[in-house]
């Protein structure tokens, strides 16, 4: 079982070229090169990993992506396998965020084969789970995030989730510059935690870490890991600037 360092994560969503990936990347290793009490992760677009990897190598940021396709390989046009992120120097992947889901209509069941395939391959999962703003109006939250969460681990055991991360992302808080207040984020998360105690034993639920995800900026990222149950997050906008990413890290 891991223990609960902290671990902030950046997605770059659809921004970047090559170039502009390779730079900022080069920048974040300059920025956080001393950084050892804290696990760190940036998830370009596909078309940068290897690059970006490259870029991190020897810096204390590790790589990660955005998605994956859960079958190994074959006529998929389009799709990225688990072993091909591993190739290009991925250690995580985020699985299941709203965008995805949103857009894409990525179901639980989608989300629980790629957790399975990232497993497969030795691919850190980063889970992402959220309720609507009319879900939480219609106080619906926590039953939201109940089925995510269970079917997205359905029939997993704790042994093969060992290297999980959940991320908390509300969706109404994603990219719109409101964040969830430190009470609200607490509260779900310790009902986050006590939902995986009882899916995966409490000790398991003890040292998993639970990231939240939703306009985390340098401003409010101190308040948010003054929270016991909060062990990160999970950042779009803000981190796609090596400064303003690098004091979120160093909050
Ligand atoms: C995200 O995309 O996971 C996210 C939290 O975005 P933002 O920080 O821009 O709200």
């Amino acid at each position: 079982m891991e223990s609960r360092r902290p671990f902030i994560a950046g997605n770059w969503k659809m921004y970047k070229t090559l170039s502009e990936a390779v730079k900022t990347a080069e920048e974040m290793a300059e920025l956080l090169r001393d950084i050892k009490d804290r696990d760190i992760m940036i998830a370009p677009p596909f078309t940068a990993l290897a690059a970006v990897g490259e870029a991190l190598r020897n810096s204390p940021v590790s790589l990660g992506a955005q998605n994956l396709y859960w079958e190994s390989e074959g006529a998929y046009t389009g799709e990225i396998s688990a072993a091909m992120l591993v190739s290009a120097g991925c250690r995580y992947v985020i699985i299941g965020h709203s965008e995805r889901r949103q857009y894409f209509g990525e179901t639980d069941e989608d989300v629980r084969r790629k957790i399975r395939a990232a497993v497969r391959e030795n691919l850190r999962p980063v889970l992402c789970v959220g309720e609507t703003e009319s879900e939480r109006d219609a106080k619906n939250t926590f039953s939201v995030l109940d089925k995510q969460v269970k079917n997205g681990l359905k029939d997993f055991v704790s042994d093969e989730l060992k290297h999980l991360v959940l991320a908390y992302e509300p969706v109404w808080a994603i990219g719109t510059g409101k964040t969830a207040s430190t009470e609200q984020v607490q509260e779900v998360h310790s009902r986050l935690r006590s939902l995986l105690g009882t899916l995966f034993g409490e000790s398991f639920a003890a040292g998993l870490r639970i990231l939240y995800g939703g306009s985390v900026k340098p401003e409010n990222i101190g308040e948010l890991m003054q929270m016991p149950d909060v062990d990160g997050a999970l950042v779009g906008g803000a981190s796609l600037k090596a400064a303003g990413f690098s004091k979120i890290v160093s909050y």
